[in-house]
């Protein structure tokens, strides 16, 4: 049998991690072919909340699940990981300004990036999907330089299946004749989704939906602030559908983007769009199975140009704030 791939899941005992785990250990991050060794990392609060997923884990008697380990300490947690989850975050409370959160971030991203530069598998793959997202694949980054820019990632999946779920709704279209559509810049308010280049059932999606208005007063702002509106309705954050879209951007990274079609995701820019080099921003993506590639050449509208440079300009923004107070 094939031996098992190590996923490290940190916030695992929260409402994402226990959304995200039992996906995992069924099969549904690496395919059915492919046993997982689970690695939960909490703080220490947390390690007997996530002691109890774990029982629950054990009571699925998953065939692909070889073990799991329940860690307080990074360096343990990561140490021969190849996928790592970066899920548990310091949230916004309120009152709390951006420099606070950075800072509370700061302190769980660095660390973590530092413990994945120190011990993670040659090979591994790092999704952050805690919040300020961008920022906190920025500073993971920046703590782990002998790993590859390329290997940190911030979660825009979510976004962007938001995205073709709205597009679906209002063309009557089936999700599978959606392709194309893309997310820019930072996982915030000021994200931008972009239907320019977007196709239904091969056909632009512009024209097909054939009301600009649409387009800009309900389908971006819907996409963009569809997190409030969850909790909300719900009266909690999402949490299946960010497991989801965690679980979606793992699967394309190593199973590849089909034919003619790409993804969105937080990769760190070589410069492409004039996004300033070295930020973790959203962009059109296609993966060979191996490293996400930035869609290159698209033309831009320049009310595309002005919203992707916006979402760019809060990312140089909260880059500057990372920075000065000297977390990467
Ligand atoms: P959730 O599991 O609901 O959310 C975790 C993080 O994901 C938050 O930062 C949240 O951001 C973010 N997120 C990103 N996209 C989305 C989305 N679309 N919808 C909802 N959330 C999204 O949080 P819980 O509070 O339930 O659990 C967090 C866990 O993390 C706790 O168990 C805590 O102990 C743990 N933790 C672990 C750390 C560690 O392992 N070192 C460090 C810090 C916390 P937002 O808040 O903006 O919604």
């Amino acid at each position: 049998a094939a031996s098992p791939v190590h996923v490290t899941v940190t916030g695992a005992a929260g409402q994402i991690g226990y959304a995200l785990l039992f996906r995992i250990a069924s099969g549904q991050l690496l395919g059915p072919d492919t046993p997982v060794r689970l690695h939960l990392l909490e703080v220490p609060q947390a390690v007997k909340a996530a002691e109890g997923v774990a029982l629950e884990l054990d009571d699925c008697a998953f065939p692909l699940l070889a073990g799991i380990d329940i860690h307080d300490d990074a360096t343990e947690a990561f140490a021969g990981t190849n996928v790592a989850l970066l899920v548990g975050a310091r949230p916004r409370t309120a009152g709390m300004e951006r420099g606070d959160l950075l800072s509370a971030n700061g302190g769980i991203f660095g660390p973590q990036g530092a413990a994945i530069n120190a011990g993670a598998a040659q090979d591994v793959r790092v999704l952050v999907v805690g919040n300020p997202a961008n920022t906190n694949a920025f500073i993971a980054a920046a703590a782990a330089p002998d790993v590859p820019k390329d290997r940190f990632t911030a979660m825009t999946r979510l976004d962007h299946n938001r995205a073709v779920g709205q597009l679906a709704a209002r063309t009557g279209a089936p999700v599978t004749d959606i392709a194309r559509v893309t997310i820019w810049g930072n996982h915030s308010a000021t994200q931008y989704p972009d239907l320019l280049h977007a196709t239904v059932g091969g056909r632009p999606a512009l024209e097909v939906v054939g009301d600009d208005a649409w387009v800009r007063d309900t389908f971006i702002p819907t996409v963009a602030k569809r997190g409030a509106q969850i909790i909300e309705a719900r009266g909690a954050s999402s949490a299946a559908s960010a497991a989801n879209a965690a679980i979606d951007h793992v699967r394309t990274w190593v199973d590849g983007t089909p034919a003619g079609d790409w993804t969105s995701a937080g990769v760190v820019s070589d410069g492409s769009y004039g996004v300033p080099e070295g930020l973790v921003s959203s962009f059109p993506v296609t993966s060979d199975g191996g490293a996400w590639q930035i869609v290159q050449g698209l033309e831009l509208d320049g009310f595309s140009r002005g919203r992707i440079d916006a979402s760019v300009e809060e990312l140089v923004d909260e880059r500057e704030a990372v920075r000065a107070l000297g977390l990467a």
